[in-house]
C-alpha cells in the first residue's frame, strides 16, 4: 500500500494566498508560537469584507490588551497574530483570548516554521512526541510553489512521525491527534490542536442594543446570542429595591462581568423599581400586574435606550416559557414601545436555554438564590391573555410614559469589567 494512501487525508481547498506577510527571521529549533484563526461568516461577505475584517481587528487588539504588542496579518478567510518576544504561557493566553472574540471560528496554537521540508517534518515529529493513541497527517498548501503537493507533504511527515513514534498508529477517520500542516506564501504553521471560538460576526459590525437582564438563566443566554450577531449591548436591571435586598443587583453584576469577556467596555444600569411596582398594584391591576410591569420596564428601557443610541431592546423570552411569554402577552408588550424587541430564545427548550447558559458560564450565577423583582407582589392568578386596551387604561391613570421617564432618570451606572481587573462590586446596592 502506497504511504500517500495511508498517510495522507488531501484537503481540496488550496486557497489562493492573500496579502504577503514578511518572511519568517530566526524560525529555527521548534519554530515561533503563534496563533492562527479560522474565520467563518466573514469571507463570505462580498465588497464590505474590509469593514467587517477591520471591525474584528480592532476588537482582537481590545482583547489583547495587557499583552506584548500584537502583529496581525490578515489572509483570505485566516489572522495570524505574532506577539514578538513574549513567553510561550503569553501566546498561549491570546489564544484562550481570541476564543471569546466573536466572528473567529477556530483558534490554534501553531508552530510558525521555514517553509523548507526537513524543518517542517522536524517539528511535526516533535509536536508529537508526548502523544498515545492513533494519528493522521493533514496538509493545505497555499502556496502552490511548494514542491511537494498536499497529498505527497502529509505522506512524507505522516512516515517520518510513524517512524519517530511507532507506538502512534495511523488512522484516517476520527485519530486521536492530528497533525496539520498549512504552507503558505513565506512560511509554513504546524500544530496539532484547535479550540472552537465563537463564530458569528464581529461585536459592533450590526449596531447597539439594550438588554433587559433580570438575574435569571434566559437573558445572559440572550445577550451572547445577539453579541454572537454583531451587536454591542448595554444591560439593564430592575431590582425590587427598597422592598428587596441587593441580591439581584450582585447577579447582574457578575453575569455583565462574565458576558463582558465577549465584547469589552459593558455597562450595566440598574433601576430601582419596588414603588413603581407598587403604584401599579395601586392602580388596582390584580391579575395584569406582571404584564403591566412588564410594560413598564420596556417603555423605561426605551427612554434608556434612546439615550445610548440602542436601535433595539433584547429579552429573554421564549414562546409559552412562564405565563407572561403566551402569544397573546408577548404581543401586548410588543404594543408598549416603538424600538423593535428582539428575542433570540423565542423557539428554544428551557434545556436548550441551559445548555448554552453553561457553555458561556452563566448559568451557575443564575442559578444562585435571590428575590426577583417579579415575584414581589405576583398576583394568586396571573392573566395569559392581556388585552392591550386594559393596559394602555391602567397606564394613563399612571401616567406610565413620565414615570418610565422618572425611571430611567434613577438608573445607576457600573462598569463590570472582566479583565479590567477586580472593580468593586455596586456600592449600597
Ligand atoms: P430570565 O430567566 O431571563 O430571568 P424569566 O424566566 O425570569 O427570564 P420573565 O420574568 O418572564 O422570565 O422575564 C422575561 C424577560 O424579561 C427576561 O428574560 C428579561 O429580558 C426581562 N426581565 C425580567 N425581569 C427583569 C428584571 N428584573 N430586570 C430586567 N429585565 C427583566
Ligand atoms: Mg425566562
Amino acid at each position: 500500500m502506497s504511504a500517500t494512501s495511508d498517510h495522507a487525508v488531501v484537503e481540496a481547498r488550496e486557497d489562493a494566498v492573500g496579502p504577503a506577510p514578511s518572511a519568517p527571521e530566526g524560525l529555527d529549533g521548534l519554530g515561533e508560537l503563534c496563533v492562527l484563526m479560522k474565520l467563518g461568516e466573514i469571507v463570505l461577505k462580498g465588497s464590505n469584507r474590509h469593514l467587517f475584517e477591520r471591525r474584528l481587528h480592532n476588537n482582537i487588539r481590545a482583547a489583547a490588551k495587557g499583552l506584548p504588542e500584537l502583529k496581525i496579518s490578515q489572509r483570505k478567510g485566516i489572522i495570524m497574530l505574532r506577539l514578538p518576544g513574549a513567553s510561550d504561557l503569553e501566546v498561549a493566553e491570546l489564544a484562550e483570548r481570541m476564543c471569546n472574540v466573536m466572528g473567529i471560528v477556530w483558534v490554534h496554537l501553531v508552530r510558525r516554521v521555514a517553509k523548507d521540508l526537513d524543518t517542517i517534518t522536524d517539528v511535526a515529529v516533535r509536536s508529537m512526541a508526548e502523544r498515545t493513541g492513533t494519528f493522521a497527517v493533514r496538509a493545505r498548501r497555499r502556496d502552490k510553489r511548494f514542491p511537494l503537493i498536499s497529498s505527497e507533504l502529509a505522506a512524507h511527515v505522516g512516515s517520518a512521525v510513524k517512524k519517530a513514534h511507532p507506538h502512534l498508529d495511523v488512522k484516517l477517520k476520527n485519530p486521536d491527534n492530528t497533525v496539520s500542516i498549512e504552507v503558505d506564501k513565506d512560511e509554513a504553521f504546524v500544530f496539532t490542536d484547535g479550540m472552537p471560538g465563537q463564530g458569528g460576526l464581529p461585536v459592533g459590525m450590526s449596531g447597539r442594543a439594550l438588554v433587559l437582564m433580570s438575574g435569571g438563566i434566559d437573558s445572559p443566554v440572550a445577550a451572547h446570542r445577539m453579541m454572537r450577531r454583531g451587536l454591542k449591548v448595554d444591560f439593564l436591571h430592575f431590582s425590587g429595591m427598597p422592598f428587596t435586598g441587593p441580591e439581584s443587583i450582585y447577579k447582574a453584576y457578575s453575569l455583565v462581568r462574565q458576558l463582558d469577556r465577549f465584547q469589552g467596555g459593558s455597562r450595566l444600569f440598574v433601576v430601582p423599581f419596588g414603588k413603581a411596582q407598587q403604584q401599579i398594584k395601586n392602580s388596582g391591576v390584580e391579575r395584569l400586574q406582571i404584564v403591566a410591569q412588564r410594560r413598564l420596564m420596556l417603555k423605561t428601557a426605551e427612554v434608556l435606550a434612546d439615550r445610548l443610541g440602542g436601535a433595539a431592546l433584547i429579552t429573554g423570552d421564549a414562546l409559552g416559557q412562564v405565563s407572561s411569554q403566551t402569544l397573546t402577552n408577548i404581543t401586548a408588550l410588543d404594543d408598549a414601545v416603538d424600538l423593535p424587541i428582539l428575542r433570540p430564545l423565542v423557539g428554544m427548550d428551557k434545556t436548550e436555554i441551559m445548555d448554552q447558559a453553561r457553555r458561556i458560564g452563566t448559568l451557575a450565577i443564575s442559578e444562585l438564590p435571590d428575590e426577583d423583582c417579579c415575584t414581589l407582589l405576583t398576583p394568586r392568578q396571573v392573566e395569559t391573555a392581556a388585552k392591550i386596551a386594559d393596559l394602555r387604561q391602567i397606564e394613563k391613570r399612571l401616567d406610565a410614559e413620565e414615570l418610565a421617564d422618572y425611571l430611567a432618570g434613577t438608573a445607576q451606572l457600573h462598569k463590570p469589567s472582566y479583565f479590567g481587573g477586580p472593580e468593586s462590586m455596586p456600592a449600597g446596592a
